[in-house]
């Protein structure tokens, strides 16, 4: 698996060939995060990156090589997607983008018109060859389960801290992120937490042995 960095640069599909998000919501530390429930939730659990080459060259490499066509029928018929409905709905797309001044280091004006649903920025039509495809499938990156705790790592059983169990890092993510997530906050919890549980074991276990310690 790698991340797929260029979803705000041109168009998600599923396998019906048909938009189902606003690809132009947010940057992608705020964005990405939500688009494996985007796609676990459309027919086969797939979803089809789609960008031109005025997209090509401005985003993170995934480590993957994309599926490259030189018109969009061809791209159709490589990622098995039918052709007349990718037309349709990309010939929609591309005649309802209002391109205006196209910043993709901000929260620019290129945006649609009348189309469902919108793409709010860094909307432009995807008319220019090569064209290129990802294809999504989604991966577990966390389930906000895990222990209980507080601010002292102590893992909680019964809505007591327990004295000699402390947890960090993924397992107690969930006490801090409720829904969603921004780039980089997995490791911050994991490094906060870790070097507080980490402090914490210790001294439980110097209370648990106070000879062998000192000694
Ligand atoms: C695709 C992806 C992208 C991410 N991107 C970012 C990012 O850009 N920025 C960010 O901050 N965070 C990111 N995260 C989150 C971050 O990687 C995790 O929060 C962090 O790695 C968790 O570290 P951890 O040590 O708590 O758990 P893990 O790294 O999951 O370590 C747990 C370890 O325990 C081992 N283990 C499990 N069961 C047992 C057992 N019974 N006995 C012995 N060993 C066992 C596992 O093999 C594993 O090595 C990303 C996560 C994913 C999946």
């Amino acid at each position: 698996c790698t991340r797929i960095d260029c979803v705000s640069l041109g168009v998600v599909v599923n396998r019906n060939a048909q938009r189902f998000y606003d690809e132009g919501e947010d940057f992608w530390p705020k964005r990405y995060a939500i688009w494996g429930r985007l796609v676990a939730q459309q027919p086969g659990q797939m979803g089809y990156s789609i960008i031109d080459a005025k997209a090509l060259g401005r985003f993170m490499p995934p480590v993957f090589p994309g599926v490259l066509a030189h018109t969009l029928e061809e791209l159709a018929q490589k990622l098995g997607l039918d052709a007349a409905a990718l037309m349709r709905t990309l010939n929609d797309y591309n005649a309802a983008c209002r391109v205006g001044h196209f910043d993709h280091t901000a929260l620019d004006d290129c945006h649609t018109e009348g189309l469902r649903p919108a793409k709010t920025h860094w909307a432009r039509p995807i008319d220019t060859a090569p064209f290129c495809a990802y294809a999504l499938k989604p991966g577990v990156t966390f389930t906000y389960l895990g222990l209980r705790t507080d601010e002292t790592a102590a893992v909680r059983f019964s809505d007591a801290p327990s004295q000699n169990l402390f947890v960090a890092g993924e397992m107690m993510a969930g006490n801090v992120l409720g829904k969603g997530y921004a780039a980089g906050v997995g490791m911050s919890i994991g490094t906060a937490l870790g070097r507080i549980a980490g402090s914490n074991a210790a001294r439980a276990a110097i209370r648990k042995e106070p000879q062998r310690a000192s000694a």
